[in-house]
């Protein structure tokens, strides 16, 4: 467990104005924290809870997002977050129990249970115990999530993200399964049929996202929801019939979002069949050096029709805010998926995007104070900033890409977590897909009850910093 901060409240505000009376760097600006600092020490419980998640953002993904951007001396939103510390991410290898080996190297659904539920389990597992293997499902008792526990007391809970929103990262917070990749009805049925409700389960995630009564659900996905449901009540009907049936508002396009001003029934928006498509696109890797001369991002690639992750951010706030507070997850999903696929441009877009909506979130809270708001990463991911090879001597063995920056300097971004050629052989030039890293992941807050994220901790902590209780 992490640290409890009471006592050490005083010592931290003497710190933090050392810290701040140390300046910032040559070329940067000079912040004063302490006010901020002071504000976020006081023993308040948040009313709103606003939890955004960049998958796969660790540490390199988002100081490359910063200099390309904003320069080396520019200012994210994410800055604003002035309580930081790091968070471990290691999930558990399945085995017969009740102690199970660590996995170093986690993926998004058993990260995601530790935030959730806090507690941990195997790979690819949502929101549900470990077991001996991934189909053999696990136990649902005792892992109540964060978003069922925020509505019990009454708040309003939305869940928002840019891939398909039963994807892992989104599906912890509002469905319990043995295997991420039972999202829609007929997926279940093939991979996860224990768990269809014909078999007394719970269904498909799509079909549970829903019957949460989720109050706000937005992003990809909606080739999940147009399966048809096989067993249960619901028999026969798509998710999406099944959701209108249960009183949803159903959108999909930003047109669509934008005219929803009902707030009193729960909303269903869908903007894409699959993954939302990417902010930006970019000159592809390659082996070794990477593209010359290095070159600029594309910007538009999002089609009009989808909104942006800021936009559903903003909306998704507007139609949760209430007097009895509310819980909102906000997922940049395909930082990861771009990671994966080596796509620099990609990623960085994604990056900025999220930072976007973050500022979104600040935004109000700078009305609500009331609010927390946290960031994290539920996993280090691949991609490294490293040197312009001056020699040719030190060239980088994974799949590189060199762009322009705001400083109009060179960034060469290289990707090198997958691809072994064999022995004595190259790396694969067919890029394969480049694997998640165990570091640990930053932690950043800002608001009552922020203080929790300082220090070392583990992400298992994030469930009582998320339901205002670590106190
Ligand atoms: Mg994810
Ligand atoms: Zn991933």
């Amino acid at each position: 467990m992490r640290r409890r901060v009471r006592l050490s409240l005083v010592a931290l505000a003497g710190i933090a104005v050392l810290g701040v009376s140390a300046g910032v760097a040559l070329g940067g600006k000079h912040h004063s924290h302490t006010w901020r600092v002071s504000h976020d020490l006081h023993d308040n419980k948040p009313k709103n809870v606003i939890f955004f998640l960049g998958d796969g953002m660790g540490t390199q993904e988002i100081t490359a997002a910063r200099y390309y951007q904003y320069g080396a001396a520019g200012h994210m939103n994410i800055d604003n977050l002035i309580f930081t510390g790091f968070d471990k991410t290691w999930s558990l290898k399945p085995g017969a129990g009740p102690n199970y080996l660590p996995d170093y190297v986690p993926d998004s659904a058993a990260t995601g249970t530790m935030w959730s539920t806090g507690k941990k389990t195997i790979d690819d597992r949502i929101s549900q115990g470990p077991s001996t293997a991934l189909n053999v499902p696990g136990s649902n008792d005792g892992f109540a999530t964060v978003l069922e526990l925020a509505k019990k007391h009454g708040k309003r809970v939305g869940d928002v993200s840019t891939a398909e929103i039963t994807d892992a990262t989104p599906a912890v917070l509002a469905s319990h399964m043995s295997n991420r990749a039972c999202q829609g009805p007929t997926d279940t049925a093939t991979t996860c049929p224990n768990e269809v409700k014909g078999a007394g389960g719970l269904g498909s995630i799509a079909e549970q996202e829903v019957d949460h009564n989720v109050d706000v659900i937005l992003g990809g996905g909606r080739a999940r929801f147009e399966q048809t449901i096989g067993s249960g009540p619901d028999s026969g009907k798509t998710v999406v019939q099944s959701a209108q049936g249960q009183g949803y508002q159903y959108v999909t396009d930003a047109n669509g979002l934008a005219n929803v001003t009902n707030s009193h029934k729960p909303v269903l928006g869908l903007f894409n069949s699959g993954n939302m498509s990417l902010e930006w696109t970019g000159p592809p890797a390659s082996l070794g050096a990477g593209n010359s001369p290095a070159a600029k991002c594309g910007t538009t690639n999002r089609p009009a029709n989808e909104p942006s992750l800021a936009d559903m951010t903003r909306k998704a706030i507007q139609l949760l805010d209430n007097k009895k507070g509310f819980f909102l997850q906000v997922e940049g999903a395909s930082i990861d998926k771009q990671d994966h696929a080596a796509n620099a441009c990609g990623q960085l877009g994604e990056t900025v995007a999220f930072d976007d909506a973050i500022g979104v979130a600040e935004d109000y809270q700078r009305h609500h104070p009331d609010t927390l708001i946290v960031v994290t990463a539920d996993h280090a991911h691949t991609s490294e900033i490293v040197p312009e090879d001056a020699t040719g001597t030190s060239i980088p063995t994974g799949y590189s890409t060199n762009l322009v920056t705001k400083d109009g300097q060179t960034i060469r971004m290289t990707y090198g977590t997958s691809g072994f050629g064999g022995a004595g052989q190259p790396p694969v030039s067919a890029i394969p897909s480049q694997q998640h890293t165990g570091s640990v992941v930053p932690v950043w807050g800002f608001g009552p009850g922020a203080a929790a994220v300082l220090g070392t901790g583990d992400h298992t902590d994030l469930f009582d910093t998320l339901r205002g209780e670590d106190h």
